[in-house]
């Protein structure tokens, strides 16, 4: 059996990211960038006042001086002014520093009146000037490859004037939930039935990361049935993530399914508590298709989504970051793993404390619901209340 370690390594080093495409910078968001850019446009791009005010010289204006205001300064066009000598230059927010100025005094802090200012406060040289480039230079880095576009991204990107931005394709993937047990919710249960919680997270866990061209299917326990459904996803598809059926029961088809199409699963069983029987296989003809196979408990699905199939995603979608986020946590109670793999308990991480949650088991969805964060447990391993650990939060 794989350790967990292996298992991500493996997964991660078949995956190629997706294809470049160029698209509209305001639908760039949370995306991840193909391509390095430098930038063109230093910020801020010309000397400019920070305040509402008057330019000056600083070792003019003593406190109490008198300065002749001689011109006016606005945002949005340079008058290329000039500061004559002991005088001041009415300025605005944003606007030109006019020739041979060497501060601003903000309003407040002076008195006008009749076409003159007297200083109120003392100014030092530079004072509220923001100087060309002091934020950004011209020819400095941007945008890295594999950097995921925020909000302030596409503003500094907007700020050189740029209106589209290469980046990695979002791959399309199907969710198939299997088990002749599941009903879609929205419909009445019959005796020996339950609903398919599966698809709708693992949909939610795929949009939260802002894959959307997404869907759910289902499949009966049966082999042939399994095997059509999968050649049918497969050729529309980048990744299948399916649940259920991948153990050694009588009605576990996906291995036997995936070896009939040709793609005899490459790796089967991970040292990992919940979560042990994942599934992963790729082929990259015609074109690149990944399937994952997670474990039918929901909390297994969830745990192996979080170990594997994110960081793959994310790598598939360009991400130059797919480790799982991790934080530092004090534990508010011991805790203990007997079992002879890691255990990744379910908990609350908040104000830097962690918790474990609800019923540790891999079917106990409500625990996991109400949990933010997990911590993996080395076998045989205790650790006690108060301990200083790393956790997981997703
Ligand atoms: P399996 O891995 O197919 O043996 O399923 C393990 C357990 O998970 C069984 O109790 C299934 O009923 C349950 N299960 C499988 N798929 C889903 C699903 N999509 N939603 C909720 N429970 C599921
Ligand atoms: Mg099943």
């Amino acid at each position: 059996m794989l350790t967990e370690a292996e298992a991500r390594e493996h997964v991660l080093s078949r995956i190629a990211p997706g294809r470049v495409e160029e698209i509209a910078l305001n639908a760039s968001l949370g995306r991840h960038a193909a391509i390095q850019l430098l930038a063109t446009v230093p910020l801020p791009g010309f000397d400019n006042s920070q305040v509402d005010g008057y330019a000056l010289r600083a070792h003019e204006a003593p406190v109490h001086t008198r300065l002749v205001v001689s011109a006016e300064q606005p945002a949005g066009t340079d008058r290329h002014l000039s500061l004559p000598p002991g005088q001041a230059v009415r300025i605005f927010t944003g606007a030109a520093i006019p020739e041979g100025a060497d501060a601003v005094i903000m309003q407040e802090d002076v008195t006008a009146a009749g076409g003159a200012i007297v200083i109120n406060d003392a100014v030092v040289q530079g004072e509220n000037i923001r100087r060309t480039g002091s934020d950004l230079c011209r020819g400095q880095k941007l945008l890295r490859p594999g950097q995921k576009i925020t909000p302030g991204v596409i503003g500094v990107l907007a700020s050189q004037g740029i209106t589209t931005v290469a980046v990695h394709r979002l791959p399309s993937v199907a969710v198939l939930s299997t088990g002749d047990e599941l009903i879609p919710p929205g419909q009445p249960l019959q005796p020996g039935q339950l609903y398919n919680s599966n698809g709708p997270m693992i949909t939610a866990l795929l949009n939260s990361l802002g894959i959307v061209d997404t869907a759910v299917h289902h499949c009966p326990d049966h082999l042939e049935a399994t095997i059509e459904t999968l050649r049918s996803l497969a050729e529309t598809h980048d990744a299948i993530i399916i649940s259920g059926g991948v153990s050694v029961g009588d009605h576990d088809h996906i291995k036997p399914a995936l070896q009939a199409l040709g793609m005899p699963p490459e790796l089967w069983r991970v040292k990992v508590k919940p979560g042990k029987p994942f599934v992963f296989v790729h082929r990259m003809e015609p074109r690149p298709l990944y399937v994952f196979g997670l474990p039918g408990n929901p909390v297994s699905s969830f745990v192996t989504y979080q170990l594997f199939v994110r960081a793959a995603l994310l790598k598939l979608m360009g991400s130059a970051d797919h480790g799982l986020p991790a934080v530092e946590a004090e534990v508010t109670e011991a805790m203990t793993n007997d079992g002879d793999r890691p255990h990744y308990l379910r908990g609350r991480y908040e104000d830097g404390r962690f918790s474990p949650l609800g019923v540790q088991a891999s079917h106990a969805l409500f625990g996991l619901s109400q949990s933010n964060a997990m911590l993996r447990l080395e076998p045989g391993s205790t650790v006690a209340a108060g301990a200083r650990v790393t956790v997981h939060p997703f």
